[in-house]
């Protein structure tokens, strides 16, 4: 017999691709305010007549913050998470609408991350329709940011995220299948270099050169690459100077740091300032300076994700497929949501890839068994809380 949460998703199967299309149908970049909210809008309303409370975190330039709730029968508090934005300026959905190709579904945000929004909607329809009563606290969190630098729903993300025993984020699993266990810490710096001025040519013995010194800065920040396992400096725009008349006196370079833990990303940030506090060359006095809103902190793959880990991997299993946990080097909302050492997954959507770029897709296979992967993961965390709460 086949399991009925399968057999529910596979029924409904032409339905799900058919409000994917609907979705994708949607510009809904980042600036884009009417299409954010409309895609919130659509699935705000379909949460609702699952029995979800929705809130809205209004939001006067970017889409409104989506917060629905739903309390069950439960004691566990789980919070699935997503975003409403993508990458992609206006008329990008009518230019590219959704199209299949062999298994491959092409279209602007079906990967990142329209499919794992319809993903949730379907899990949580299915869990409904086999009458399954719930965990005690069931949270679906859309913002409306994820594709931008600066961002307000930072503070929500954190506050949230403490709130739950597990933060289930809906991003697609990656191109090998893998969902993702861990996500490095990031910061972004500025570094300026302040020399003096001269002429080149009459007194370049008066001059001290900021483009120098900042050329100097690049390579020994770069040798700070791998000191220790998974840390990464990466050198981006490098400015500075004018005339190739005049000894340079300002320059700057930005820089990306990451590490796999907070801890270790502030090592490297010491051994960075440190590299700062140098005369590379004589005269030239550098600053460097944290960007505002830059970077996020790191999901580490504490005990509490690996044990999630496992949780995944044997329902996974119950399907019949084998599942593995990966670390990456990005970002992402779960970064802020597990800030305080919440225990979560993210990849939970179907398996994707080639995000912000035409090629962007998910696979449509990979529908419907990642789609009851999450509604029994669901389960499967409300049985071990009652388990842990039965022995405690
Ligand atoms: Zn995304």
């Amino acid at each position: 017999m086949t399991d009925p949460i399968v057999a529910y998703l596979e029924q409904h199967l032409d339905d799900y691709l058919a409000d994917l299309r609907t979705l994708v149908a949607i510009d809904s970049g980042s600036n884009d305010k009417g299409g954010v909210d409309a895609v919130t809008g659509w699935l705000a309303e379909r949460l609702e007549a699952l029995g979800f409370t929705v809130e809205w975190r209004r939001q006067e330039r970017f889409g409104d913050d989506l917060v629905a709730r739903r309390s069950g029968a439960g004691r566990s508090r789980v919070m699935l998470l997503g975003h409403a934005d993508t990458v992609y300026p206006g008329g990008t959905a009518a230019a590219r609408p959704m199209t299949a190709a062999g298994d491959k579904i092409l279209g602007p945000g079906t990967c990142d991350m329209k499919a794992g929004l319809v993903t949730g909607l379907y899990a949580l329809r299915a869990l409904h329709h086999v009458g399954w009563a719930g965990n005690d606290a069931t949270t679906f969190l859309v913002v409306s940011d994820e594709e931008i630098g600066e961002r307000h729903s930072v503070p929500l993300l954190k506050a949230e995220g403490p709130a739950h025993d597990a933060i289930l984020t809906l991003e697609a699993a990656r191109d090998s299948g893998d969902i993702v266990t861990a996500r490095k810490a990031v910061r972004w710096y500025t570094v300026e270099a302040r020399g003096r001025a001269a002429h080149a040519g009459v007194e370049p013995d008066k001059g001290r050169s900021a483009t120098l010194a900042i050329a100097r800065f690049v390579d020994a920040a770069y040798a700070l690459n791998g000191m220790r396992e998974g840390m990464t400096v990466n050198p981006g725009r490098v400015s500075g100077g004018g005339s190739p008349s005049i000894v340079a006196d300002r320059a700057t370079a930005r820089f990306d740091l990451r590490a796999r833990t907070d801890a270790q990303l502030d090592e490297l940030e010491a051994a960075f300032n440190d590299l700062a506090s140098r005369p590379l060359v004589p005269g030239v006095a550098f600053s460097a300076t944290l960007e505002k809103g830059s970077g996020c902190p790191a999901m580490e793959r504490t005990e509490g994700v690996a044990r999630l880990e496992a949780l995944a991997i044997g329902v996974a299993r119950d399907l019949g497929y084998d599942l593995d946990g990966a670390a990456t080097g990005g970002g992402s909302d779960i970064s802020f949501a597990a800030h305080a050492g919440t225990p979560g997954l993210d990849g939970l959507g179907p398996i994707g890839g080639l995000d912000h770029g035409p090629d962007e897709y998910i696979l449509r296979g990979s529908i419907v068994p990642r789609t009851a992967l999450l509604a029994k993961l669901l389960v499967t965390i409300e049985a071990e809380r009652q388990r842990g709460a039965g022995n405690g």
